[in-house]
């Protein structure tokens, strides 16, 4: 890329999601954690189009109401009460959440509001029982600095968590409930970050400052990020649920590649002078009969259980569709299938191909009148689905003559955004009525300031002092998430720096080399550690054992260290073994001292069983006993 980030203008503003690790969930006493009791509840619901007081349609709300989709939803009654089934008023704030929210705010200087006002946000995709999502901001303004510069907060938020979703199906979807009313601290910056590089700092510094104040929960689905990115002369894209870190300067680099690349079209597209009228003025046609014995499996599959094959014209988009990862043609599939459900579509940039022959791509040009410097796209399926889908296709198409549409999509993994909606209107909020406002009290605020948790530096400076490890291990324990599985692991004896390192450097290895350590359980990693403490084999087959461990998740590490022949010989009979290498080869060693060389033979002998430092010790004490010892 010859221009810079700075060159084109680009804007990104970060909203950090994070489940709040609070006893019970926002507005009700149900946990946060879920809990089986066994009990399943199963309802239906059916979503309608919503309209705001003012007689508005949102068009979020459009979208969704176009597919028309039931919804299932699925409950323990362990997680879940009359509250998230919409069947009871929600509770009055869950104040042990605002404390935390409180507790960020004082951290980043923020300013919290008097009285803190629930408000509804429409969402109707069904992820919320009620139709809307609760919402209310506790604090605004204050900063994060990264890099020597200020990124200011807007506002922090606590709202709901939303019901997981647990299937699609046709003409339905699946929803478990146990997640819906879990609070989330929403934290925004202003959009003033500039390269996906300040955008990972940012994110990070945020994710901190949140695990400081000790009330958030962590692990997988326990963060979400979601990132606003504009560049000059675009529309504002909402990319949606990135959840690792790592994930967050590949999507700004993906949405830069991906808005560039379609400037980059819409020029040559007015450079060829092709307009949206010209474009909305086409009409999809039946290709049916044409590819009737076509040898395309996706053709043939659909023809043979009725479905039709229709294709649509697009005047002067000849050669522009295609590309490498960021392509019209993506663009133009992706949203006519959000809009339709839709999966065979295909552009003219892409053929032959898909199993169509040269022969037949010129006669579906021919079909359709395109010349050229024209491209096409057809679609495969029942026949309404195929004319809703090549309508969507032009609107698209339309919209690329002229403008970056703003758009909400989805994060995919490497970076990868798909379409996934349009931008909700500003229609989309009004007052919770059932939940009355909650005052900011002085002894609030008081009471958040007397129990201010120790900084992030505090913390790893005290971790240095007490187990004394090294600075970089204690901060490595603080962003890897691992401080409290630190302290729990310490209770087997094992040395502190040891744990720390296993927790840290070992995992992230052996994740980096492909092995699931998310299927290591504290409790076995507890009992390995005491197999280590207790002399039963070495530290330093860590690396080993662990990679078996996860490999066979029923296994207990007694087990996989008998299995791997890591299991110490009990130690008489490794005493014995150096007493008889004493005898053997100390007498060859006149003048040198044979520590050196022995210590060698016997971890040639024992590594991985038999811990270093034992065996030093035996030694010394053995060639001190025949008197060779220095
Ligand atoms: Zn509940």
């Amino acid at each position: 890329m010859g221009l810079s980030y700075r060159d084109i203008g680009l804007k990104v503003g970060l909203e950090v999601h994070r489940q709040l690790n609070t006893s019970h969930k926002l507005f009700c006493d149900c946990p946060t954690d879920p809990i089986e009791s066994g009990e399943k509840v199963e309802y239906v619901r059916r979503l309608r189009e919503a309209q705001s007081e003012l007689g508005e349609v949102d068009p979020a709300a459009r979208f969704e109401a176009r597919r028309a989709r039931a919804v299932v939803y699925r409950a323990d009654t362990g997680n879940v009460c009359l509250v998230e089934m919409d069947e009871e008023p929600p509770h009055q704030l869950n104040e042990e959440a605002l404390r935390i929210a409180l507790t960020f705010a004082r951290m980043v200087g923020a300013h919290p509001v008097d009285e803190v006002h629930v408000m509804r946000k429409i969402v109707i995709d069904g992820s919320n029982t009620t139709g809307f999502q609760r919402t209310c901001i506790v604090a605004t303004g204050g900063s994060v600095s990264i890099r020597g510069k200020e990124v200011p907060i807007q506002t922090i938020t606590l709202e709901e968590d939303a019901a997981r979703i647990l299937e699609v199906r046709e003409d339905s979807v699946v929803y478990d409930l146990s997640r819906l009313g879990v609070p989330l601290i929403e934290v925004s910056t202003a959009p003033v970050i500039e390269s996906p590089e300040e955008a990972l700092d940012a994110a990070a510094s945020i994710g901190r400052l949140l695990r400081a104040t000790q009330g958030v929960k962590r692990g997988i689905g326990s963060v979400r990020q979601d990132l606003n990115i504009s560049i000059s002369g675009g529309g504002l894209i909402e990319v949606k649920g990135v959840q690792e870190l790592e994930e967050v300067p590949k999507v700004v680099e993906y949405e830069v590649r991906r808005l560039l690349h379609l400037d980059k079209v819409r020029s040559e597209l007015k450079a060829r002078g092709v307009r949206a009228a010209d474009v909305l003025g086409e009409t999809e046609r039946d290709l049916t009969d044409l590819l009737s014995s076509s040898r395309s499996r996706l053709i043939s599959s659909w023809v043979v259980k009725g479905g039709r094959v229709m294709g649509v014209r697009l005047p002067g988009f000849g050669g522009l569709l295609g590309g490498g990862d960021v392509r019209l043609g993506k663009e133009l599939s992706d949203y006519a299938k959000a809009w339709t459900g839709i999966e065979g579509i295909i552009h003219s940039d892409e053929l032959p191909g898909y199993g169509l022959t040269s022969e037949e791509v010129v006669a579906i040009r021919t079909a359709l009148g395109a010349g050229e410097r024209d491209g096409f796209a057809i679609a495969v399926g029942p026949e309404r689905r195929c004319r809703e889908a090549l309508e969507s296709v032009i609107e698209r198409a339309a919209v690329a003559t002229e403008e970056l549409p703003e758009e909400t999509r989805g994060a995919k993994t490497g970076g990868v955004t798909i379409y996934l909606r349009p931008r909700p209107g500003a229609a989309r909020m009004y007052p919770e009525t059932d939940v009355p406002p909650t005052r900011v009290t002085r002894e609030l605020l008081e009471r958040v300031e007397r129990e201010m948790p120790p900084t992030l530096e505090e913390l790893a400076a005290d971790l240095g002092k007490r187990y004394g490890l090294s600075s970089q291990l204690a901060w490595e324990l603080i962003d890897t998430e691992a401080l409290e599985d630190f302290r729990k692991l310490l209770g087997t004896g094992v040395q502190p720096s040891f744990v720390a390192s296993l927790l840290t450097e070992t995992m992230k290895d052996l994740k980096r080399s492909g092995v699931r350590v998310e299927l290591i359980d504290l409790q076995r990693l507890n009992d390995y550690l005491r197999l280590i403490a207790e002399g039963r084999t070495a530290k330093e087959s860590a690396r080993e054992v662990l990679g078996y461990l996860a490999n066979n998740p029923n296994s207990s590490p007694l087990e996989a260290v008998q299995k791997l022949g890591l299991l110490a010989p009990r130690l008489e009979d490794v005493e014995r073994e150096v007493e008889e290498l004493v005898t053997r080869l100390a007498p060859k060693f006149q003048d040198k001292d044979p520590f050196g060389p022995l210590m060698g033979e016997l971890m040639r002998l024992y590594r991985g069983k038999v811990d270093g430092a034992v065996l030093s010790r035996i030694l010394r004490e053995k060639l001190k006993e025949r008197g060779v010892a220095r």
